[in-house]
C-alpha cells in the first residue's frame, strides 16, 4: 500500500478521535498560563481553558479540566496567587471541564454551576454522538450552589456574573462576565477557530448556540478579552466570525433538510468549503454537518 498524505491525515485523524475518550496519559500535560488582565489569568492543559480570578478574596476559578491534571493545575494556580481556591464555577458539566470537581471541591473550594450541570453531574449520561455512556460523577463533584437564569459573585473587586444560555452546547451552559475587567470565559459555547461540538442528547442545539453568542456579542465590546472554551485568548471580531461562520453553514443544511436531502447529498454539497482549517481539531467538518443535520431532522 502507497502511503499518500491523505493516507497519514485520514490516520492522524482516527488516533485523534480515539483519544478522544480512551485513557489518556496526563503525565506529559502541562499546564501553561496566560496573563489576560491585572488579576485574571487563563490556563491551558488538557480539555477545556481555565479561567482564573486572584485577589484578596481566594481564587474564583472557572472550569478544572481532568481529575489526574488537579495537582498540577494547583501548583500553576499558586504561582499566580498564595490563596486557596475559594469559589469554583463550571461552564457545563462535561468531563474536560468538571474533571477536577471533586479534588478541588475536597480541598474547600464551593462548587457553583447552572441547576442543569448538577442535575446531569448526579446522573450516567448518554452521549449519543460517540456512542458512550458516561457514569454519574461522586457526590463530591456536584456543585452545591446552584442558579437557574443567572448569579453574580462580588468579589476580588469584580462582579462576575454567571449567565444562563438556553440549549446551546448543553442545556446547562453558562456564560462568565467579569465586566469590571470587560473579560468573558464562553466556555464550550465558543470552540475558537474550529467548528463546535453541540452536545444535542445533552440538551444542546446549533440556535441555541448562535443565540448564546449573540448574548456574548450583545455584551461586550471590541476591547473585550475572550476566554473560549477551547482555542486560543480571542476577542469580539473573531467570535463574529465564528457566529458568521456557523449561521452560513447551519443555514445551508437547515435548507437543505427542509427540500428532503439526505445526508449523503448535504454532505456531497460540501457547505463547510473554505474552512477545512476549522475541521482539524475536536469536531471534524464531517461530524459538524452530521451534528447540524441531527439537528435539523428532529
Ligand atoms: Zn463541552
Amino acid at each position: 500500500m502507497k502511503y499518500t498524505k491523505q493516507t497519514f491525515l485520514l490516520l492522524a485523524l482516527i488516533i485523534l478521535q480515539m483519544n478522544l475518550f480512551a485513557q489518556r496519559d496526563f503525565s506529559k500535560v502541562e499546564i501553561s498560563i496566560e496573563q489576560v488582565t491585572e488579576n485574571i489569568y487563563v490556563l491551558f492543559g488538557s480539555g477545556g481553558n481555565i479561567g482564573i480570578l486572584a485577589g484578596e478574596d481566594g481564587v474564583i476559578m472557572i472550569d478544572d479540566q481532568y481529575a489526574p491534571l488537579s495537582e498540577k493545575i494547583e501548583v500553576a494556580i499558586q504561582t499566580i496567587s498564595d490563596h486557596p481556591v475559594k469559589y469554583l464555577l463550571n461552564t457545563h458539566w462535561h468531563g474536560d471541564h468538571t474533571g477536577g470537581n471533586a479534588n478541588f471541591g475536597g480541598k474547600g473550594a464551593t462548587i457553583i454551576a447552572h441547576e442543569n450541570v448538577r442535575a446531569r453531574l448526579s446522573k450516567d449520561q448518554n452521549m449519543k454522538a460517540f456512542n458512550r455512556t458516561v457514569k454519574a460523577a461522586p457526590k463530591a463533584a456536584w456543585p452545591v450552589l446552584t442558579f437557574s437564569d443567572k448569579m453574580s459573585l462580588h468579589v476580588n473587586g469584580e462582579d462576575l456574573i454567571a449567565i444562563h444560555v438556553h440549549n446551546a452546547h448543553t442545556d446547562g451552559d453558562a456564560l462568565m462576565y467579569f465586566p469590571n475587567s470587560n473579560v468573558i470565559h464562553m466556555g464550550d459555547t465558543y470552540f475558537n477557530g474550529r467548528f463546535p461540538y453541540i452536545d444535542l442528547s445533552s440538551g444542546g442545539s446549533v440556535d441555541g448556540l448562535v443565540e448564546a453568542v449573540n448574548k456574548a456579542l450583545f455584551l461586550i465590546d471590541d476591547n473585550t478579552k475572550i476566554i473560549p472554551g477551547h482555542g486560543t485568548l480571542s476577542n469580539k471580531k473573531e467570535l463574529t466570525a465564528y457566529r458568521d461562520t456557523i449561521i452560513k453553514i447551519s443555514t445551508k443544511v437547515k435548507e437543505a433538510v427542509a427540500v428532503g436531502k439526505t445526508i449523503e447529498e448535504i454532505k456531497a454539497a460540501n457547505f463547510t468549503e473554505g474552512f477545512e482549517d476549522w475541521g482539524t481539531g475536536f469536531i471534524s467538518s464531517e461530524r459538524f454537518i452530521d451534528i447540524l443535520y441531527t439537528d435539523y431532522s428532529r
